[in-house]
C-alpha cells in the first residue's frame, strides 16, 4: 500500500523545528537561516516493508503572532512532533500547552512524539530526566532525542515512526489515507488510451 502521512512539527520559538526538518529531508542543517513564516512544507518517501509512506511535513512557527494560521494545520495531523531544546527548560514546560492546543482542534487518533532537540549541547542535562519521565509517561507519550549534528538520530526518529505506523494500521489504532504512485496512474490511463485505440479500430473495420 502507498499511504500519505500529515505530520506537523509542533514546539517554541527556535528549538529547532525548521532544522530538523531541513536535516531529514535534505541532509542539511539549516538552508535557510530565517524565521518560518506560518508553515513550511516539504515531503520525503520512507519504505517500510511492504509500504510505501508518503510523509508530509508541515514545519509551524512556534510564534504567538502566526498562531491562527498554525491552527488550521492541526486538524489534518496524523502524526506529531512535539519540540523542545534540551538546553531550555521553558520550551519543555510549554509542551503541555503545545500538547493542549493541538488536542483540542485535532481529536483524530494520531501518533505522539516528543523530541527533545540540541542533544549536542546539553551536557549536564539541564531538564532533570526523572521530570521528563514524569511527563511522556503521564501523558502516554514516546519520547527520543535528536541534535541536527547527528543526521542518524534524526534519521532515527522518522523510521522509528513509520515502525509505530505500520503497527498502529495493522491493529487499526489510525487510519491514513492512500495514494496512486504517479507511475502508476501513467500506467493505467496508458492502458485506457490503448483500449479506446483498439476499440475504435475495431469500429472502422466493422
Ligand atoms: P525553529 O524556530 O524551531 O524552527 O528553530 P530553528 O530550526 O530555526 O533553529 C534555531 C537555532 O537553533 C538555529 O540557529 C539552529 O542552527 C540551532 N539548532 C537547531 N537544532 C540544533 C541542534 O540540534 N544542535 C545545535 N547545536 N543547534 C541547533
Ligand atoms: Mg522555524
Amino acid at each position: 500500500m502507498n499511504y500519505v502521512v500529515k505530520i506537523g512539527l509542533v514546539g517554541d520559538y527556535a528549538v529547532g523545528k525548521s532544522s530538523l526538518m531541513n536535516t531529514f529531508v535534505k541532509g542539511e542543517e539549516q538552508s535557510r537561516n530565517d524565521t518560518t513564516i506560518g508553515v513550511d512544507f516539504n515531503h520525503k518517501i520512507l519504505k517500510y516493508e511492504n509500504h510505501t509512506f508518503k510523509l508530509h511535513i508541515w514545519d509551524t512557527a512556534g510564534q504567538e503572532k502566526f498562531r491562527s494560521i498554525v491552527r488550521s494545520y492541526y486538524r489534518e495531523l496524523n502524526v506529531v512532533l512535539f519540540i523542545y531544546d534540551k538546553t531550555n527548560p521553558e520550551s519543555f514546560k510549554n509542551l503541555e500547552k503545545w500538547l493542549l492546543e493541538v488536542d483540542t482542534i485535532n481529536k483524530n487518533k494520531k501518533l505522539k512524539i516528543v523530541i527533545g532537540n540540541k542533544k549536542d549541547l546539553d551536557k549536564d542535562r539541564v531538564i532533570p530526566i526523572k521530570n521528563i519521565l514524569k511527563f511522556t509517561k503521564e501523558n502516554n507519550l514516546i519520547h527520543m532525542e535528536t541534535s541536527v549534528k547527528d543526521q542518524k538520530s534524526v534519521d532515527l526518529v522518522f523510521n522509528k515512526l513509520v515502525e509505530i505506523l505500520n503497527e498502529k494500521l495493522l491493529s487499526k489504532e489510525i487510519e491514513l489515507k492512500t495514494y496512486i504512485p504517479f507511475d502508476e496512474l501513467n500506467m493505467i490511463e496508458n492502458k485506457k488510451v490503448k483500449k479506446r485505440n483498439i476499440e475504435s479500430k475495431c469500429c472502422i473495420i466493422c
